[in-house]
């Protein structure tokens, strides 16, 4: 769940639980519920939601942004972001790196925001968040997500005489495609949190999930140019499109991801390579059995040697005698 939130509320993902209530509505809503709101130029608090605010970046989000701005991921990431932990997980992820004096967003200025049709995703949802218990990896249809608000003392909109239904609303911020496309990754960071930090994640498989998360170019490369596709059963179809397509890249990360984080299906490792790994195993045990057998041979011959030579001072004993 993605919205924004000013710098003194601690909750990455504004969640269905009442971290910041004095904020978050108690209200559950449904598309069909209403909302009283509207933001645009003239509202007296305009672009004040664009400062002191912690704004996390999914990878589409990411993808968008740095496409816009016409750079390749690793200077977006280095240029516009700052590393962060995701909803308080040991989950690495990135937020916005505010700037100036007045500690603001990078594409703020006076007039709005100078990448608005390609702005994140949490600065679409606002002031409308999205509780959905699926994402904590429960994949029970009867469990509905809903919607709450987020309503606060600096955010003029809500004075505004504008109604809509929480779907027009959504419709107008082209959220949609968003929550598709965040989906699944947000799943990953809920699974990790619902796992709770006892389950361990090797730092390995973070600095995995942070690299595909962020850099889909360093991605590709680690698909295309490493042992990868002769370890794992990928169809010429997917392969041909991760190759050209970012986004279904991306959406291929989060399915390998999911696999190889947290055991889910979706991904198969080709026989040969389970059977290489099969005669890796028996033969390092074979190996180990040898050595033992060996030392056990070894004290076996130290032991008779000891037995020979107890044996023959007890004879040079009884012969002194
Ligand atoms: S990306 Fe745009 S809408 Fe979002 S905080 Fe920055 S300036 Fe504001
Ligand atoms: S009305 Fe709310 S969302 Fe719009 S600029 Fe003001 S604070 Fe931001």
């Amino acid at each position: 769940m993605l919205t924004k939130q000013h710098i003194d509320d601690d909750s990455d993902f504004i969640e269905s639980t009442d971290k910041n209530p004095s904020n978050i509505l108690p209200e559950k809503l449904t598309l069909d519920s209403h909302l009283q709101f509207e933001c645009h130029p003239k509202v007296s608090c305009f672009t004040a939601c664009c400062h002191n605010i912690k704004i996390i970046l999914t990878p589409y989000d990411i993808l968008v942004l740095r496409k816009r701005l016409n750079l390749p991921a690793h200077e977006f990431i280095t240029e516009y972001t700052e590393p962060t932990y995701l909803e308080k997980t040991d989950m690495p992820g990135v937020n916005i790196k505010l700037v100036g004096e007045k500690n603001g967003c990078p594409f703020v200025t006076p007039d709005g925001c100078t990448v608005y049709e390609d702005r994140p995703s949490a600065c679409r949802y606002y002031p409308v968040g999205m509780a959905d218990f699926h994402e904590g990896g429960s994949d029970d249809p009867t469990e509905d997500k809903f919607f709450f608000l987020v309503k606060e003392p600096h955010c003029k909109g809500h004075e505004e005489p504008k109604r809509w239904t929480i779907r027009e609303w959504r419709s107008d911020q082209g959220v949609d495609l968003r929550d598709e496309m965040n989906k699944e990754w947000l799943r990953l960071v809920m699974r990790r949190k619902s796992f709770g930090l006892q389950a361990t994640l090797s730092e390995l498989a973070k600095r995995m999930f942070f690299m595909a998360s962020t850099d889909l170019d360093t991605f590709r490369k680690f698909i295309f140019e490493s042992s990868f596709l002769e370890t794992y059963e990928i169809d010429a179809e997917t392969i041909a499109k991760i190759k050209e397509d970012d986004v279904a890249l991306m959406l291929f990360s989060f399915k390998y991801m999911a696999n190889t984080l947290f055991g889910a299906a979706g991904m198969s490792i080709k026989a040969e390579k389970i059977q290489k790994k099969v005669e890796e195993i028996k033969s390092r045990q074979d190996e180990a059995l040898q050595q033992a057998e060996k030392e056990y041979e070894e004290l076996k011959a130290e032991r008779a040697c000891l037995e020979e030579k107890r044996q023959a001072a007890l004879k040079k004993g009884d012969t002194g005698n």
